[in-house]
């Protein structure tokens, strides 16, 4: 009997994510199983050698090289990602991995994760670069840095000379998409949404080509960053209800966000008592249209919904994500607020199904004092508002 394979049915997001990888899964079981072997009996004399046996199928030698859970997991990550997918030991192996391979002379940059300038910083003892920032003109050989939704500078896009790559962590598929919009390379830290339930350290480069994520899947050998083996196995399991969660936490994450700046300004706001909130920053809150470049006399004014030629609809078409952030009315709020809600608890990462709050400043002293970061999750809103109004309340009355 013969079937159809998940090429010629063209099948969509969710149905990729479930069946991409279903002609590598070499057993009968309709979940794969938990592989932790670092090494494989070779199947014939001359294996090692060889990348596909006679059987067609690829020859396991050593689990730093690859396993099957692994190519399986890259096969679904590169559908997903509309590129060629290689994963690491984390986010920040990922990123060390993207200067590596670029060896770039000048690194353009602007705020975003700590972790990056940190990375930069380790880089720089090896190898001298320069950091500038992202308007600076650029020269053959720079790598420009973003990250997306958080600094969305959308405007460099077309600046030929650099190599451009996205840290698109706080959008995932099916959110954005960042290869429609020209860049050169995609990078995840999957410990965030990917992975989801917040039980797996991992990172991601995406290549447009087949041929460079070969190049990277070479190099990793040898840095030896790679996915563990129990990692790999549960981002496979978690990447099969991406869609589900992600655009549900980026629905819950908005309606929440436009209801708290309900209460922006210090105002009592729907239970919400009144001097606790300053204001709200979530990209559904943005405004678009005031471009801080005045529209010249004679000129067409822009449209709606761009920025600078930025058109934000094209640039998260799936939704905003589901991380936010608010100002409170003082940094002593700030810091305790963690610690009066109850169903949002206090911890650092995000993208997990269950809601988290951070007062940002104690990991990231750049930031405003006054500010916490939101992650939500897989909570009801009613219940989510409902702690809120508790968590402010108590704030307030217990100050
Ligand atoms: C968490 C994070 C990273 C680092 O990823 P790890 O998996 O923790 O190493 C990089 N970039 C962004 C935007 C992140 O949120």
């Amino acid at each position: 009997m013969t079937r159809d394979t998940i090429e010629t049915l063209e099948s969509s997001f969710s149905t990729l994510a479930l069946h991409a990888d279903d002609e590598f899964a070499f057993a009968s079981d309709v979940a794969p199983g938990i592989g932790v072997s670092t090494t494989f009996r070779m199947g014939y004399v001359g294996a090692v050698s060889e990348r596909v046996g006679p059987n067609g199928r690829p020859n396991y030698i050593y689990s730093r090289d690859t396993t099957n859970n692994r190519d399986r997991l890259e096969i679904v990550l590169g559908k997903l990602t509309e590129g060629h997918a290689v994963t690491y030991a984390s986010g920040q192996a990922a990123g060390f991995a993207a200067l590596v391979h670029y060896k770039p002379r000048r690194v353009a940059i602007r705020g975003g994760y700590h972790g990056t300038h940190g990375s930069l910083k380790v880089y720089n003892r090896h190898h001298a670069i320069d950091v500038i920032d992202i308007d600076d003109p650029y020269e053959e050989g720079d790598l420009v840095w973003i990250e997306s939704p958080h600094n969305p500078e959308g405007e460099i896009f077309g600046n030929a000379n650099a190599k451009i790559i996205v840290d698109a962590t706080f959008a995932p598929p099916p959110l954005s998409y960042p290869f429609r919009l020209g860049v050169d390379l995609v990078m995840h830290s999957t410990s965030k949404y990917f992975s989801g339930h917040s039980d797996g350290l991992g990172g991601l480069l995406v290549a447009p080509s087949a041929e460079q994520a070969t190049e990277l899947r070479e190099d990793r050998v040898y840095l030896g960053s790679v996915l563990g083996s129990l990692e790999t196995w549960l981002l496979l399991r978690s990447v099969r209800t991406l869609k589900v969660r992600v655009v549900q936490q980026s629905i819950t994450a908005e309606a929440l966000a436009r209801w708290l700046n309900g209460a922006s300004g210090g105002k009592a706001y729907d239970g919400i008592p009144a001097k606790t909130i300053h204001s709200v920053r979530h990209a559904s809150l943005q405004d678009f249209t005031a471009s801080p470049s005045p529209t010249a006399p004679g000129q067409e004014p822009k449209p709606s919904g761009c920025h600078q030629g930025w058109d934000v609809a094209k640039q998260n078409p799936g939704g905003f994500g589901a991380c936010f952030s608010v100002l409170l009315y003082t940094s002593a709020q700030a810091r305790k607020i963690p610690f009066t809600l109850t169903l949002h608890q206090p911890a650092t990462s995000l993208g997990g199904v269950e809601s988290l709050i951070e007062w940002r400043y104690g990991v990231d002293p750049s930031q405003d004092e006054r500010l916490v970061r939101v992650s939500i999750g897989l909570e009801e809103l009613d219940d989510l508002k409902e702690d809120w109004r508790r968590g402010l309340k108590r704030l307030v009355y217990e100050e």
